[in-house]
């Protein structure tokens, strides 16, 4: 049996101060009878066995969902960020393929899971999610995130059509894209997201990007381009410690 989470150094500096999160592997698939299973043995690694965990129907979008004590969340939520300041509950994001982005402050008390394919991140998700913690209050200087596994810069090729959009939002988008032959070019996810969250005020310093490319890592990573409609979904969860 594979471990069901990557080892805590994929999360590099979140890790040494949000110690209750995990980037889940294919060991767990997150689809089909076995779902319910795999929350419940997703909420037993992040130590959570007693508080549920939050998710949302993800859209590809930029909406930023905050979770606070005592206020319900429904699952048909539409959103791609969660932001928790409720320590009662965590709260997780599923992906194969596009990024899954934590974020912590455990002193100010906040964590939040991101959702950013190629459509999120063309509309700046993390972002709006840094801005809606520094909207609380949180200096965005005291976050620290975490990339986990998604497709890399290795794989992901895309069209003029994706291309166009980001650019369309800012020519900072160019430095993203490497040419991959006649009108395709190589994305570079990672590093898009690293330089939002670095932009809107977390430093580089904070930010781990874990490196593991979903398209490469078939032994612990399910992906949707490589394994079609019947990939598993790899799950970004986080809580805050009580
Ligand atoms: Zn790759």
């Amino acid at each position: 049996m594979p471990n069901s989470i990557f080892p805590a150094t994929t999360a590099g500096p979140l890790a040494a101060v949000a110690p209750l999160h995990a980037f889940t592997t294919r060991a767990l698939s997150f689809r089909g009878g076995s779902t319910a299973a795999d929350w419940a043995e997703l909420a037993r690694l992040i130590n959570a066995p007693d508080v549920s965990i939050v998710r949302v129907s993800q859209v590809h979008g930029r909406r930023v969902v905050h979770v606070t004590p005592g206020v319900a969340v429904p699952p048909d939520l539409e959103a791609d960020a969660i932001v928790c300041t409720d320590p009662g509950r965590g709260v997780a994001v599923r992906v194969a393929d596009c990024v899954p982005i934590l974020i912590a402050d455990e002193a100010h008390r906040v964590v939040a899971a991101v959702h950013a394919g190629w459509r999120g991140t063309c509309a700046s998700v993390a972002t709006a999610t840094v801005e809606a913690i520094a909207g609380l209050g949180i200096s965005p200087a005291e976050l620290v995130a975490a990339i986990g596994p998604s497709m890399g810069p290795c794989c992901y090729q895309v069209d003029e059509r994706v291309r166009t959009a980001f650019l369309g939002m800012t020519p900072d988008a160019a430095a993203w894209f490497t040419e991959d032959g006649p009108g395709h070019w190589k994305l570079d996810l990672w590093r898009a997201n690293a330089d939002q969250l670095v932009m809107a005020g977390v430093p580089r310093t904070s930010i781990a990007v874990a490196g593991v490319c979903t398209g490469d890592d078939r032994a612990r990573c399910w992906s949707h381009r490589r394994d079609g409609a019947g990939a598993g979904r790899m799950v970004a969860a986080i809580r805050l410690s009580k």
